[in-house]
Parts: structure tokens; sequence; C-alpha cells
């Protein structure tokens, strides 16, 4: 499961904060509160990588008080908007793969995605930085480009792929 942003829980981000401004102190309490506000959760597992994680967690854990159903619906509406934006960019169809260069290029604007719909800037830089060279994150990064263009004529969604190449390895190279 992956709550609020896609479950980048560790990652902070001041645009998933502000769905309930001056409401919560972290991206990771926005996204805990949420789950736990769930009546048909009894338990939330949440991946800890430091004693401040840890003291955060069982603050956020210790607060009784549930997300209100306004509160609740302000998230939803938000994020099911943030997916609206993020798929006018790209779906992640695939449909543009194989690349011959083999650019990874759903994941590249999945990442840039993060960083531009998301806030989640170093979250994505760090990823972005892993592409090729880990298992899970197959291919290459954008800085792989040749700009053959063969992409963009596959692509359903007729996004200029080369042009938002560049710009993410801009962003995030
Ligand atoms: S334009 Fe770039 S990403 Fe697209 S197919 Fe060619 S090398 Fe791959
Ligand atoms: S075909 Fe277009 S929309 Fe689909 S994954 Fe490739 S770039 Fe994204």
């Amino acid at each position: 499961m992956g709550p609020v942003g896609g479950g980048r829980l560790g990652a902070p981000s001041k645009t998933i904060m502000d769905v309930l401004p001056g409401k919560v102190n972290s991206s990771a309490e926005i996204a805990l509160r949420f789950v736990m506000s769930n009546p048909g959760v009894t338990a939330a597992l949440s991946g800890m990588g430091s004693m401040d994680m840890v003291e955060e967690n069982v603050g956020v854990a210790s607060n009784e008080a549930p997300l209100t159903a306004e509160e609740i619906e302000q998230i939803n509406s938000s994020m099911e908007e943030n997916k609206r934006m993020a798929d006018l960019y790209c779906t992640g169809c695939n449909y543009c793969m194989p690349c011959p260069q083999e650019v990874n290029i759903p994941l590249n604007f999945q990442l840039m995605n993060y960083h531009r719909i998301y806030g989640l800037t170093e979250y994505a830089k760090n990823e972005y930085a892993q592409i090729g060279k880990v298992n899970w994150m197959k291919g290459k990064n954008a800085e792989a480009c040749i700009d053959c263009g063969i992409c963009e004529e596959k692509c359903p969604q007729k996004l200029e792929i080369r042009k938002q190449l560049k710009e993410t390895a801009e962003v995030l190279g």
C-alpha cells in the first residue's frame, strides 16, 4: 500500500504537508494518520531507518484523535488531482518502450512527477541516481537518450518525450 504520494513516506514534501496546512509536522505524519483513520485498518507497518523516525512515529501513533471526515476528503481529493496532473505528463503505459538506447522512459518520467507534482525532489534525485544500478530499476536514465525520436511515434499521449527527458536530466541529474 502506498498512501498519500505513492507511499514515499520518509521523504519530506511541503506539497504533501500543505494538503492539511498547519495540521501536521511532516509528510510521514499525514500518511500515517491517514492510514490509521481507516476503520478497516488495525495495524500500520512503517519502515523506520533512524531513532528520529521511531520517535516521530510513536508520537503520531499516540495521537488518538483521528483525522476528521473533512480532512480525509481533503487528502483524497488532493491526491486524485495530483494523480490527474501526473497522468497529463505520462500515464506509464509503456507503449514507447523499448528504447534502442535502453532509456527507461516511464521510470524517468515517474521520478520527474515525484518532483513536479508531489514536491519529493530529494527522493526523486536519489532514485534517479540509482537507475540501472539496482535490479528493480532497469534501463538507463534520461542522459542516455540520443534524440532519435522513435519513442515519440509510439506515445498515445503525443508527449514531447525528448524534450521532457532533457528537462528530467537537468532537474534530477
Ligand atoms: S528519443 Fe531517446 S528515449 Fe526516445 S527512443 Fe530515441 S533514444 Fe530512446
Ligand atoms: S508511451 Fe507516452 S505516456 Fe506511455 S509511458 Fe511512454 S511516454 Fe509515458
